[in-house]
């Protein structure tokens, strides 16, 4: 597993790969707050990006890159300034580089359809899509085109290092770079799992000191979905630990998601069903 030690990452007992970047902002102590995510919107062999973001011209940096085959390479202590997110604002807080966690996904953002499978990225490769399972997909933060699925491994190495930068930095939130420079960026992109990750992450750190009351017999669940994941049913009248709140379903206010302690065990209750305290 990961883990922190002097703000450089290790996993097992052995710190990543690790390269200092001139682009950082020298006499500057970061306290991170939360994590924005990025595509390189390069070549699918990291290296590549790994030399951009070493390079004094290129202004532009992040702490961490994650590698097609899930290899991490580091550029900055987590306490360094690193230049990821450029002109931003986080709920109307502007300068996100001076709160935040950048870390760079490899992935050649946008593609182009060429027909007959073929996608274009803007630095001019071209991908199959039976090759690397690209999808066309349109959004409102992101308009139309082709995007490359990340791989597992990549995914992985995300949820794992983001566990391990929360717990250690007891931090508060993770969003894609389009989130904080809205129309002027699109990554992360839209295959990627956001919800997902977002869901194990965020409120971890939350002391809520509250507690909830059923207002009827409850299925606690291990994800909160109405799928297959029963822990254990909760009887109405007990009180217990709220651990998180504000986890929605979808973004119909009504859908929120309650993550609560009984009888030992962490689980998922649909908040309709309980009274907060
Ligand atoms: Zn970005």
């Amino acid at each position: 597993m990961y883990k922190i030690l002097n703000h450089r990452l290790h996993y097992q007992n052995d710190q990543v790969e690790y390269f200092l970047t001139p682009n950082r902002t020298k006499n500057f102590v970061l306290k991170p707050e939360g994590i924005i995510l990025h595509d390189t919107a390069g070549r699918l062999d990291g290296n590549t990006s790994v030399n951009w973001f070493m390079n004094p011209s290129a202004k532009a940096s992040a702490h961490l890159i994650i590698h097609r085959d899930g290899k991490v390479t580091q550029l900055a202590p987590f306490n360094t300034k690193t230049w990821h997110a450029g002109r931003s604002n986080l709920n109307g807080r502007p300068g996100v580089n001076s709160f935040s966690i950048g870390i760079e996904i490899v992935n050649p953002g946008k593609l182009t359809t060429l027909g007959n499978g073929r996608y274009r990225s803007w630095f001019g490769e071209t991908y199959k899509d039976s090759e690397f399972l690209i999808s066309e997909k349109t959004t409102p933060e992101h308009g139309s085109g082709g995007w490359m699925n990340y791989t597992e491994e990549q995914l992985l190495a995300i949820e794992s290092i983001s566990i391990a930068l929360f717990d250690q930095y007891n931090l508060k939130w993770v969003w894609p770079h389009w989130k904080v420079s809205p129309g002027r960026k699109k990554d992360t992109n839209p295959l990627f799992p956001l919800e997902n990750i977002q869901s194990k992450l965020m409120g971890r750190n939350e002391d809520t000191n509250n507690t909830v009351t059923l207002l009827a017999n409850t299925n606690q669940r291990r994800w909160p979905s109405y799928n297959d994941n029963i822990i254990q049913v909760i009887p109405k009248g007990e009180e217990v630990e709220l651990i998180r709140s504000g986890w929605f379903q979808n973004d119909a206010d009504t859908a929120e998601w309650y993550l609560v302690s009984y009888n030992n065990h962490e689980g998922w209750i649909f908040a309709t069903l309980a009274y907060l305290n």
